[in-house]
């Protein structure tokens, strides 16, 4: 007798299997044949993965598009600029109600773990402790990890350094940073270390923005690599964005890739984010800008795409989807073998969970009763369908459901009914 039995979907790797949950943790995989449950969702023939994961977000400014007005240049400066103008006019409430709502959207879509960054230059620490708030509400159903992040320089604003520091004393779990917008190359490299400092002395993780520019001479991430392996911090700390090594030298970054290699460091490209912001000072030919993702892998990076950024001052789009995200990624990192497929489906998955390093994540008995069913046959076809999520278990809960969204044709001599699924 389970609670829950998923029955006959096919899981990423291909096999069909049934999947009982007792209370909030997979408790069998495999044939359960006629085995009773309080409730059974038929999965046959649809995909069942485990819940999408997004290590890169800001749900402090999510769904604030258009307050106080619109980012008129598109660049990722405005939208700074932007968002400081807003901060000062936001309240607590505000921020909270629209997080909540960003997670029942987040939800919907079978994302059930997101590192979200928050900002940490105000000296109220508004966002920090509404999103506090949100973290703890939405526990039964999202996991939600914070980051400290100085947005507008650890250095660079006067108070920032103090009101991080207080921040991660509230309970912010991850240490953040964003060397390329100190005042100079020199102060960005000190903030690394520094805040790499603080995170191994509180035994923190790390996440920084870092050269989230064009300019290929932004080398903080090298700093990164090296100061994690003096640390001792391998594993637990990202890259967010790398943006800078699109433009870089190649020579550089073959002595470059090692390093990160070396002291695994997670890497998060934020493709949707990359490809709207970066080359914006470009005439022709004009750069894309994202970082060098397949090369990241062919060395054993461990690299997943973060969505950074729905309906805020840099981003003008978005819905919580982490296929959407994949999508983009694939198309502008040219992922497109079948095997490249494959991987990006992972890097919002798998890859993903390894970065925030959740405990309980994935399909075996034992883990999080945690997955989504979707209207797909494989996770290739999942990403071209960007496939609706039929239904969302999270911690053994059925938290979503959304109709298959099949067409009904009125067209003679064909079917009466179309579903764009394939094979
Ligand atoms: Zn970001």
């Amino acid at each position: 007798m389970f609670d829950l039995i998923v029955k006959g979907g096919t899981l990423p790797d291909g096999t069909v299997a049934d999947i009982g949950i007792q209370g909030d943790k997979i408790a069998a995989i495999g044939s359960l044949g006629d085995a009773v449950a309080g409730e059974i969702i038929d999965a046959s023939g649809d995909l069942v993965s485990p819940p999408f994961v997004d290590p890169h977000f800001h749900m402090d400014a999510t769904l604030s598009y258009g307050l106080p007005r619109i980012n008129a240049s598109g660049t990722l400066l405005e939208g700074i600029g932007l968002w400081g103008e807003l901060k000062q006019v936001m309240t607590q409430d505000e921020v909270i109600e629209r997080a909540l709502k960003y997670c029942d959207w987040a939800a919907s879509m079978g994302l059930l773990a997101i590192r979200s960054h928050v900002d940490t230059c105000d000296d109220r620490l508004l966002g920090v402790e509404a999103l506090l708030q949100v973290r703890e509400q939405v526990k039964d159903y999202i996991d939600l990890q914070l980051v400290a992040f100085p947005q507008d320089g650890f250095y660079r604003d006067p108070t920032a350094r103090e009101n991080t520091i207080r921040a991660l004393d509230m309970g912010v779990d991850v240490v953040g940073g964003i060397p390329h917008f100190e005042r100079t190359m020199a102060d960005g490299v000190a903030s690394v270390t520094e805040l790499c400092e603080i995170a191994a002395e509180r035994g923190l993780q790390v996440d920084m923005h870092c050269d989230e520019t064009d300019d290929p001479h932004s080398r903080h991430i090298e700093t990164l690599a090296c100061e994690t392996q003096r640390l001792g911090l391998q594993g637990r700390v990202a890259g967010s964005h790398l943006t800078s090594m699109h433009s870089m030298d190649n020579y550089y970054v073959s002595k470059l890739l090692p390093l990160i290699a070396e002291a695994e460091i997670n890497a998060i490209p934020n493709p949707l984010i990359n490809i709207v912001l970066q080359g914006r000072h470009d005439t022709y030919p004009k750069r894309r800008g994202l970082t060098r993702v397949k090369e990241m892998l062919a060395m054993g990076i461990n690299v997943g795409w973060g969505q950074d950024c729905v309906l805020d001052p840099w981003y003008s789009l978005g819905t919580g989807d982490m296929l959407d995200v994949a999508f983009m990624g694939l198309h502008v990192a040219q992922m497109t073998s079948p095997a490249e497929m494959r991987t990006c489906f992972d890097m919002v998955t798998e890859n993903n969970a390894k970065t925030m390093g959740l405990e309980g994540y994935g399909l075996q008995v034992g883990a999080n009763a945690s997955l989504v069913v979707l209207d797909a046959g494989d996770p290739i076809e999942a990403l071209r369908l960007r496939a609706t999520r039929l239904c969302v278990v999270a911690k053994g809960r059925i938290v979503s459901r959304t109709p298959r969204a099949d067409a009904s044709l009125s067209i003679s001599g064909r079917p009466a009914t179309s579903r764009r699924r394939h094979g």
